[in-house]
């Protein structure tokens, strides 16, 4: 199968991030033509004016709590957490489908065609993902025994999700650890041994919390980067979510292990958990930075257009700094940056020849994207868009939505079901 998009703005995110006025040709889920398009195709899509990119990449979600939005707002982070662990254990596989289901839809919806979820019941989770046409990095998440809601050993659990769900196509299945806080060196290590023997994703939380920060330097006398450094569990295959409370030294540790992160601004200004995840210092130090929403209970979005901007705005107003970070390189912790995080950066994470087509089509004609030139289209992109602007999005060349229609997953439904759920879940 063919598809042609004709007479875009092109940002490609390639290595000179070059943005180009044409046309791409996208075949057999690769992109095969970049500019001048002679050729026809199955599908001709009229792109004038329009500004495609490469899919984003929301590198830290637990896209099955999308359910859980506006259940959990506004109250102090232990009631948060008492009041979500409560809903967590009553949650069956039907409405871990229905959340993950219309989690998927809010992600097409909003120009994500990469994620990377933290979260049990990962098995269930695959289903709406291969549904939706996206492409998952399925963390299943290990913690210690006694602190678990998972029926038998989560990393038995772990390991047998990795290994029924190995070598499908868009489904990347990945070992997740909870924390510091509820997993002991001994799972730490056993979790690292597997993801390593297997070249599998390693994704955990790390310093969301001061208090998380302060407990483990009383129970083991070090910060949780020094601590986890000293387990040899950081490397390259790491991707830690939030790093928000980290000294200029962890910072460093993470930067020589190669470990990259995903920063989670809105989830962590909504739950004042105070802590700015130091970004100017780790792209200093090598760290690769990539942006997750978090899940909806935290978030409530899973928007990654409003995710960039905030991230932005919190970096500077808290710096008083206006150029401490740029568009573009808030636009590289979405799309190239995400892909490194997961280890795909040769194949997703950019616009080139022979790379998968992963692309979101956004309304160039829209008032909030104008005045739209050459020069502000990563800007605009940036500050002045919304998840609203998507038009179209291809996922491995397969159009997910089309003129604002998405044509994977039946929308009505999945709401519908989304509704009926929570009704049984909250009584
Ligand atoms: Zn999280």
């Amino acid at each position: 199968m063919s598809v042609a998009i004709r007479d875009a703005w092109i940002v490609t995110q390639n290595p000179n991030r070059d943005v180009l006025k044409g046309d791409l040709l996208i075949e057999d889920g690769l992109v095969r033509e970049i500019g001048d398009v002679r050729s026809g195709a199955d599908t001709d899509i009229d792109a004038s004016g329009d500004i495609v990119l490469p899919g984003l990449i929301n590198t830290h979600t637990h896209v099955a709590m999308a359910i859980m939005k506006g259940m959990a707002d506004d109250l102090p982070f232990p009631d948060f957490l008492a009041r979500t662990f409560s809903i967590d254990s009553k949650r069956t596989p039907k409405d871990i489908k229905c959340g993950a289901e219309l989690g998927c839809l809010e992600m097409i919806r909003s120009g994500t065609t990469t994620f990377v979820d933290l979260y049990y019941s990962e098995d269930v989770i695959a289903g709406a993902v291969e549904a939706s046409g996206l492409r998952g990095i399925l963390s299943w998440t290990v913690l210690d025994q006694e602190f678990t809601t998972q029926s038998g050993k989560p990393m038995d659990n772990c390991r047998r999700f990795c290994e029924s769900f190995r070598g499908r196509e868009r489904i990347l299945p990945a070992v997740g650890l909870q924390g510091v806080y509820v997993c002991s060196s001994g799972t730490f290590v056993e979790a690292r041994d597997y993801a390593l023997e297997n070249r599998l994703l390693l994704h955990f939380h790390l310093s969301e919390t001061r208090r998380e920060v302060n407990d483990l330097k009383k129970r083991e006398g070090m910060r949780p980067v020094e601590y986890l450094d000293k387990l040899k569990f950081l490397g390259k295959t790491g991707l830690a979510a939030h790093a928000a409370w980290l000294t200029l030294n962890e910072v460093r540790i993470l930067g020589r292990n190669g470990t990259s992160i995903s920063t989670c601004p809105v989830s962590n200004m909504k739950l004042a958990t105070g802590g700015v995840a130091p970004i100017p210092e780790m792209v200093v130090a090598g760290v690769n930075v990539s942006v997750g929403t978090d899940g909806s209970a935290t978030n409530n979005s899973l928007d990654m257009f409003g995710e960039i901007k905030t991230l932005g705005l919190l970096q500077k107003s808290s710096r008083w700094d206006p150029s401490i970070l740029k568009a573009q390189q808030l636009l590289d912790f979405a799309t190239i940056g995400g892909a490194k995080a997961v280890g795909l950066e040769s194949s997703i994470g950019s616009i080139e020849i022979g790379k998968k087509a992963d692309l979101v089509i956004m309304d160039g004609k829209s008032p909030n994207l104008n005045p739209l030139r050459r020069e502000n289209v990563v800007s605009n992109v940036v500050y002045s868009s919304s998840c609203q602007n998507v038009k179209s999005v291809l996922c491995d060349g397969r159009l997910l939505m089309k003129g604002r229609e998405v044509l994977t997953l039946a929308e009505g439904k999945v709401v519908d079901a989304a509704v009926d759920c929570v009704r049984d879940l909250m009584g």
